[in-house]
């Protein structure tokens, strides 16, 4: 065969239009070798939308327009075309997104006991008390200590039916909006669960409530890293996790593997700071002094190998007990620690502005 002058083969190629644009494939770009040679033509196709369906229909176009323009006996030795990129499965793949919910915040800790619950209570109370619109989902299924905190331990939620749908209507009290399993279910029935039944029902409390717009959805998670948190965390689109811990060497060696747990990459839930509860202790009559009872910064310092920022210290204070157990939470009275809760939950408010404003509007984790 002649060799064809490429020029030529360029003009016969201007003869395919793309659809879209409606301009053809050369003033487009996409043509982006042509070889000619006594052998025959060889063109290579770019195209800078991988799976545009028009570029992978071309060969057989390209290869048309040649033979019409040069003749049937044309030789067309290879069009190469760019494959079709196949997009990799996202390996977590949220399903539960609650679209009036703007961030929902797991508090996790790696141990029992640590104070998790009471951190989760007074941070939601503080978010409130700071202007933001506040829930709180009680998940500590096999001891759920919110009804007693929120004194409302007879508290049963009421359900409506809102057209073809039940939903649950929460608890409202020190401005958030509280809902505990311990509001529907006797902790010590709860216990005989299996992992996926405690994890659907928790599933449906979430889905099922009527939360109304909320700046912050509070989850207060079971201690430890069970198949609970595994599966509320993999498929609720949940933007950040707090970890609880007391600086005491055996509650931080748990911490760690919460922290494993969220940061492995099935999970892949940022954990966007630790809380060190517990951290010293202070006697009402002597103010000034600080008793390092389970030991010194160890928040502070498993923040700095970590790099995950210390969120807060909350010393051991006789009334957060108290007030825990009496059903009116400690950051609602004025005193210093609950002006660190209140510092606490600024820091929450901070670090999830950060997070929002790195992703950016159009891949906010929890609504999109
Ligand atoms: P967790 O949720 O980690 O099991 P809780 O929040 O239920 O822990 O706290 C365990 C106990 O410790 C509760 O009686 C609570 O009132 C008490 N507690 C928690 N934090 C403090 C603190 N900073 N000072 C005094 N008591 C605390």
């Amino acid at each position: 065969m002649n060799r064809i002058p490429v020029n030529d083969i360029r003009k016969a190629l201007e003869a395919i239009i793309h659809p879209e644009s409606r301009k053809n494939i050369v003033e487009l770009g996409l043509v982006k070798e042509i070889v000619s040679d006594n052998e025959g033509i060889s063109v290579t196709i770019d195209s800078p939308r991988p799976n545009d369906p028009f570029i992978s229909s071309l060969k057989s176009v390209v290869v048309r327009a040649l033979k019409d323009a040069f003749g049937p006996d044309t030789i067309v030795r290879d069009v190469k075309v760019p494959p079709k990129v196949t997009e990799k499965p996202s390996e977590k793949k949220p399903e539960i997104v609650l679209d009036d919910v703007k961030n929902i915040i797991a508090v996790a800790s790696g141990k029992g006991g640590v104070g998790k619950s009471t951190v989760a209570v007074n941070l939601s109370i503080a978010l409130a008390m700071n202007g933001y619109a506040t829930g709180l989902l009680d998940a500590d299924i096999f001891g759920p200590s919110i009804p007693l905190m929120f004194n409302a331990l007879d508290f049963r939620p009421e359900v409506i039916k809102n057209g073809d749908a039940s939903v649950v209507l929460p608890l409202e009290r020190y401005g958030v909006r509280v809902l505990s399993t311990g509001f529907f279910v006797d902790p010590d029935d709860a216990v005989v669960w299996r992992g996926p039944m405690a994890s659907n029902f928790l599933k449906q409390m979430l889905t099922m409530a009527e939360w109304g717009e909320l700046d912050y959805l509070i989850i207060d998670l079971p201690p430890g890293t069970s198949d609970i948190h595994l599966s509320l965390v993999q498929e609720v689109a949940v933007t950040g996790a707090i970890i609880v811990s007391t600086p005491q060497q055996v509650a931080l060696a748990d911490a760690v593997k919460g922290i494993a747990m969220f940061r492995n990459e099935k999970i892949d839930v940022p954990v966007i700071g630790l809380v060190e509860n517990m951290s010293w202790f202070t006697p009402e009559e002597l103010p000034g002094n600080r008793y390092y009872i389970f030991g010194r910064e160890g928040c502070k310092a498993l923040s700095e190998k970590t790099g995950i920022p210390l969120l807060g210290q909350i010393p051991i204070v006789q009334g957060i007990r108290e007030s825990g157990d009496s059903g009116r939470p400690a950051v609602l009275d004025n005193t210093p620690v609950a002006e660190a809760f209140r510092n606490l939950a600024e820091k929450v408010a901070e670090q999830v502005a950060i997070r929002n404003r790195d992703l950016g509007p159009t891949k906010r984790v929890n609504i999109n």
